[in-house]
């Protein structure tokens, strides 16, 4: 949600780093547990045994660690598949997958562990399609040039660990990282060391350092003849210069290419929020062109009218933010199948804050965007959950974006439903994760209430299933 390009990084620090990191796991939990008693204290509790240590081989691991055949009781079961909750299931895993969804009540065989959630609603890992671990908050510029020109790549990946952890503790099992904000390619390597099991969070997809033109993203504003200020994207003009930038991002590890095509926001009278494009439409084109060319999909911030119609017209796989959208527009996405991430949430957490610092247009488009989110539920558009988490802080719960989404005319099960299923299909995921069936992923979450008769229950997810392996339960059990 900021506006900020990019130099060189210090990728061999970061090597340093993640090595230094499998040696102090355990001494920055604590400092952690001390820092931020409540969520991650719980968080750091649950399962521990079971996760994987960074110290072995995966071959080790796999002989010493893997985890018997395990029965989840759930109490109700919302899958995913079918229309209605189920009462009263067991969920059989099996290693990493879930091997079948049955009655409770056969028994649970010798050897086999249950975990026993009689009393709580089981669903999917929740998906969160937009977020930036290696951000911590960005509400006005300050917030946003300290980390960009105080913190070194080094430190803010080792807070980025943090974030992760986090995520993952609120019911979040996989995330779509949209950009680094100047820490280069540090996201890459929090995905390897997730992956590597050397540091827990989400499964990851990751948009590395996002494209802008030339003085449109931050830092901007400050002396001229210092040739060389970091920037929060990378830069590129030109057709064959962001040809070059995206073949660049995806050797690199890119997962999806993340643009942002405007900024100058201005509310009209007729509630219309303009903007001012950033791209010229043979950049946009060339950037859509080679993403798509190297099977890799793009994500476009866009705020206002013009932006968003760029992005449409050029067909990026995703809109990101779309506070005002066109009726016009909203037709071609969904015809177009281009999913649509509102990001209410941060819009209103950010909204007071920038005001305050002069900025009042962002008070004045919270209105307009939950209208938007109505018209595009209306025109049938894809809307997948994205919250911007690290534009907000990482220790507010982005689960409190379900809330909105219900508030602007979802049911609690579309709300739930955009960040299972149509999470996973944006992310192109929806072969392993997003439903709780037979063969998937064993990404399992569970709250003790009943999320679909009241969503703010998802803010309070006490249990978190990751590939069979278990990082958060009720204190209960
Ligand atoms: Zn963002």
């Amino acid at each position: 949600m900021s506006r900020t390009s990019s130099r060189s990084r210090v990728l061999a620090k970061l090597v340093v780093l993640l090595a230094t990191m499998v040696a102090m796991s355990g001494s920055l939990w604590a400092q952690t547990k001390n820092l931020q008693a409540g969520a991650i204290a719980e968080l750091r509790s649950a399962g521990r045994a079971e996760a994987p240590v960074a110290t072995q081989t995966s071959a080790e691991q796999s002989a010493a660690q893997k985890p018997a055949v395990t029965y989840l009781r759930c109490g109700t079961l919302i899958d995913e598949k079918a229309e209605q909750p189920r009462r009263n299931v067991d969920v059989v895993i099996d290693g990493e997958n879930i091997q079948q969804v049955q009655p409770a009540g056969r028994g649970v065989p010798r050897g086999a562990k249950l975990i026993d959630l009689s009393h709580e609603t089981c669903l999917p890992g929740l998906i969160d399609t937009h977020t930036h671990t290696l951000l911590t908050g960005d509400v006005t510029e300050e917030d946003y040039n300290k980390q960009i020109l105080q913190e070194s790549d080094a430190y803010r990946a080792i807070v980025a660990t943090q974030a992760a952890r986090l995520a993952l503790g609120y019911g979040f099992t996989t995330i779509r990282d949209l950009e680094t904000e100047g820490a280069g390619y540090a996201d890459v390597d929090l995905k390897h060391a997730i992956e590597r099991g050397i540091t827990d969070g989400p499964r990851m997809r990751v948009a590395t350092r996002a494209l802008d033109v030339t003085g449109a993203y931050p830092v901007l504003g400050f002396r001229w003849d210092w040739p060389d200020w970091p920037h929060g994207v990378q830069v590129c003009d030109g057709a064959v210069g962001c040809r070059t930038a995206v073949r660049e991002q995806i050797s690199k590890g890119s997962d999806w290419i993340k643009t942002y095509l405007d900024g100058g926001y201005r509310v009209t009278d007729k509630g219309v929020v303009e903007d001012r494009p950033t791209f010229t439409m043979e950049e946009l084109n060339a950037i859509v062109d080679e993403a798509h060319r190297e099977n890799h999909p793009v994500a476009s911030h866009a705020i206002g009218i013009n932006g968003v119609h760029n992005g449409v017209v050029a067909g990026v796989n995703s809109i990101e933010h779309g506070m005002y959208i066109a009726p016009d527009d909203l037709k071609m996405m969904a015809q177009k199948g281009i999913y649509y991430v509102p990001t209410l949430f941060v819009g209103e957490y950010v909204a007071q804050g920038r005001a305050a610092a002069g900025a009042k247009v962002w008070e004045q488009m919270v209105a307009i965007h939950g209208d938007t989110f109505k018209r595009a539920l209306n025109a049938g558009v894809k809307i997948a959950f994205g919250t911007d988490a690290g534009g907000f802080p990482w220790t507010v719960n982005p689960a409190q974006e379900f809330p909105l989404m219900v508030k602007y005319g979802m049911t609690p099960a579309q709300a739930i439903r955009s960040a299972t299923v149509t999470a996973a299909e944006l992310l192109g995921m929806q072969h392993k994760v997003g439903t709780i069936e037979p063969g998937k992923y064993a990404d399992i979450v569970a709250a003790p209430g009943d999320p679909l008769g009241d969503v703010t229950e998802l803010e309070k997810v006490n249990f978190v299933m990751k590939g069979g392996v278990v990082y958060r339960k009720p204190q209960i059990e």
